[in-house]
């Protein structure tokens, strides 16, 4: 059985569509269980019935057209009880319902299973056998176990709107409108615009179909790419020529013997001929090659498939790196793809990037942080992108609900633009608050800074008057090289922050890698990052590059007194202790060698629930705490903050991570010190009240949020955030809290 298991997922992982899969699925069932036929029903939303979609023993002709209403037969039963049913006569059960199917094929033995996707019941799978017996438990495992791996595909096609499509019988060639994806809503506000899609790099089996009109250019990418990959073999046989004997060299000559004109080269030429693309071509071509090898008796050529697949790999990262040269992004491009990275961000020229939409990811993943800096929509964790369907299309990005909206109808297009053009008159309405103090209706000031880093900032924060800055990401320095920077590089850009701010304070954190952010050039491999290396671990760690960067933030701040250091997650008091020894020598090496600096504000960032409980022993040891609170509500709810599947329970209002908060606030306090968060929570609207009634000082944030932020402080007496505070602080879950503070301020607005 897990065999079979195995060969449909298969099966399902090449199937060009959701109905073939289906398809194979009943044949394989049919054959693995002893039954006369296997029926798939899928649950169609809008109309509210089972349709069958797919069958390997009863009437093709049925497929599409039986139609079972929710909440009659065997087949509602088994969806509306989540459970399945395996009797030996359907025919004598209560709930029978007899369809046109049934009076051709007189079946009695039954057994049915839901198809279940997180909590909702998709369809029911229904095999059938003439016998009046049920169906053995070896059978009734298969098939739950089969439902429980397929819910997941289906779901998938069902997201991307194909499914729908065909449960409306508008198989393609038709004109279907308003096609709606669902993913999580990581950054508010509305946008329409081009998608241009971003696949993963070097990776054969990601490419997707592609048809191109523009033949003769095609050609000419395909023709570049060839030599440059003709270039890179012949450049690595000759440096390995000296230390390889001659028998393993010939590889490098099959391999260069393969991309000649008679070779591959030639085959995927023809296909390009024909309109396809040159990435599409070359993986049918490498993959005919392997299959080919892949079935040969001989081990020896059997494992010439591998060469063939590295070959083309290697063809595929030419041809990539040659289209990225010379893509073109438009004015109003949405990046869209599996998974987008920061440089996939940064690769888009400024002002083109209006949207982003990616398949993995999450509310806080920092490719969410990277777009909320950027005041740009983002939707993440969508399930079932369409990809290859996707590029060049008009997408609408509905950054507030998560809906993703392609092929859309004039109509709705048209209420977009009005939104969007509402929000940028909100935008614009704020601005008469950019001079005016962070204060609440009583008097009660809070500092608001900005957060800046991880991609070079488009700089509003300054024109927003912001009082500093609060976390500098000091990433941005290590991204997109080959090597760690050097002093004087990160100097040089350390010093251009602290210039453009002085005398304001800016907080700059030290290199915080490991989790989610990696170094192209500093590999670290691990089976769980999150609870790994990172941070100060491995700063402590490699003392080296600790010291480089300390040096590098002092010799940025001579003759400006506005630098401050902070920690990346600290766990242990004694990383404190090891950091601040390093930071001292640094700065006394600095002071013999003659410059003149004043010794920096340090700060310890909370970002582990540890931490949390020892925030008084900490604080003691530095000037500042500051809450990381993407972090901690990660670590204190065991939910990864990149992962789309459990994103419903990050929730920054979850109780438990209200009273870490407090508890903090009122440790650091007792230890006389001054206190900031600068995670998302930050510029959350529905938290700030309760952030301010905590006793925070300051609350950091991406520019983006600055202005709503204060008109949200401007607009509350302390008392009353202290009393929503002291309710919340009482109430057992974060959507009772959110729905409470939104309507208690929402009378604030009213009255
Ligand atoms: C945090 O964890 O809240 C934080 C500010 O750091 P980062 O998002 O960079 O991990
Ligand atoms: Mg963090």
């Amino acid at each position: 059985m897990l065999t079979t298991l195995r060969r449909i997922q298969q099966d399902a992982d090449n199937s060009p569509d959701i109905f073939h899969v289906l398809q194979s699925v009943v044949k394989a069932v049919r054959n693995e269980i002893n039954a006369n036929c296997c029926n798939i029903f899928l649950f169609d939303d809008e109309k509210q019935e089972y349709v069958l979609f797919a069958t390997d023993g009863s009437n093709p002709a049925a497929v599409n057209q039986l139609r079972i209403p929710h909440g009659k037969g065997l087949i509602s039963l088994i969806a509306e009880r989540a459970e399945p049913l395996n009797i030996d006569d359907a025919t004598t059960h209560p709930q029978f319902f007899a369809h046109a199917m049934d009076a051709d094929e007189p079946y009695h033995g039954f057994l049915g299973a839901p198809l279940i996707h997180r909590k909702q019941t998709l369809g029911v799978i229904v095999t059938q056998k003439t016998a009046a017996l049920p169906f053995d438990a070896e059978e009734e495992a298969f098939l739950i176990t089969l439902c429980a791996q397929l819910a997941g595909t289906i779901a998938q096609a069902r997201a991307s709107g194909h499914f729908s499509a065909l449960l409306r019988g508008q198989v393609s060639g038709k004109k279907v409108e308003n096609i709606t994806l669902k993913g999580i809503p990581c950054v508010s506000g509305v946008v329409t615009g081009q998608a241009t899609v971003i696949y993963p790099q070097a990776d054969l089996s990601a490419v997707p179909d592609q048809i191109i009109t523009d033949i003769e250019n095609e050609l000419v990418i395909f023709e570049h790419a060839l030599h440059t990959c003709r270039k890179e073999i012949d450049k690595f046989r000759q440096r390995l020529g000296q230390s390889l004997p001659p028998q393993e060299l010939a590889l490098f000559d099959a391999y260069l013997g393969m991309l000649d004109d008679n070779g591959l080269g030639n085959e995927i030429r023809n296909l390009i001929h024909l309109g396809i693309s040159a990435q599409t071509a070359l993986r049918d071509v490498i993959s005919t090659h392997e299959q080919h090898f892949a079935i040969m008796d001989d081990v020896y050529l059997q494992e010439r498939s591998a060469d063939i697949r590295s070959l083309g790999q290697r063809l595929l990262a030419c041809l990539q790196e040659q289209e990225l040269t010379t893509r073109i992004y438009p004015a109003n491009t949405i990046l869209v793809g599996d998974e987008i990275s920061a440089t996939d961000l940064a690769e888009v020229p400024n002002d083109r990037l209006v949207g982003v939409v990616s398949g993995k990811g999450s509310i806080n993943s920092h490719i969410a942080i990277l777009a909320r800096a950027l005041g740009i929509p983002a939707v993440l964790g969508v399930e079932g992108l369409p990809l290859a369907e996707l590029d060049k299309q008009e997408v609408i990005v509905d950054g507030n609900t998560g809906h993703i909206y392609i092929a859309a109808s004039t109509q709705l297009r048209q209420a977009y633009l009005a939104q969007q053009a509402q929000e940028q008159q909100s935008k614009a309405d704020l601005l008469y608050l950019r001079d005016l103090p962070a204060e609440t209706l009583d008097g009660h000031r809070i500092s608001l800074r900005v957060n800046i880093g991880l991609m070079i900032n488009r700089g509003s924060s300054l024109r927003l008057n912001a009082e500093g800055v609060g976390l500098f990401r000091s990433e941005v320095a290590f991204f997109g090289r080959d090597r760690f920077p050097t002093e004087e590089e990160q100097r040089v850009i350390y010093r251009q922050i602290l210039a453009a701010y002085s005398p304001r304070p800016v907080v700059m954190r030290t290199l915080d890698i490991g989790g989610d952010k990696t170094l192209a050039y500093f590999g670290i491999k691990e089976d769980n990052p999150a609870l790994g290396w990172r941070g100060i671990r491995v700063t402590l760690d490699h003392p080296e590059v600790f010291l480089v960067q300390i040096r590098a933030m002092l010799r940025a701040s001579e003759g400006l007194s506005n630098l401050q250091i902070m920690l990346p997650m600290i766990s242990m008091a004694s990383e404190i202790d090891e950091a601040k020894r390093l930071i001292s020598r640094a700065y006394n090496e600095l002071q013999e060698a003659g410059l003149t600096l004043s010794f920096p504000a340090l700060g310890a960032m909370i970002e582990v629930p540890a931490a949390v409980y020892q925030a008084r022993q900490l604080a003691e040891k530095v000037d500042f705490l500051s809450i990381g609170s993407n972090d901690l509500i990660q670590y204190l709810l065991a939910v990864d903050r990149n992962n789309a599947y459990v994103a419903h329970l990050y929730q920054s209002l979850h109780p438990a991570v209200l009273r870490a908060l407090h508890h903090a606030v009122q440790e650091c306090k007792k230890a006389g010190k001054w206190i900031s968060i600068c995670g998302e929570m930050a510029s959350n609207p529905t938290a700030v009240p309760l952030l301010i009634a905590m006793g925070f000082d300051c609350l950091s944030m991406h520019s983006a949020n600055l202005l709503q932020v204060k008109s949200l402080i401007r607009d509350i007496h302390m008392d009353e955030a202290k009393e929503l505070l002291n309710i919340a602080l009482n109430m057992d879950n974060a959507a009772d809290i959110s729905r409470f503070i939104m309507e208690r301020t929402m009378q604030n607005d009213t009255k």
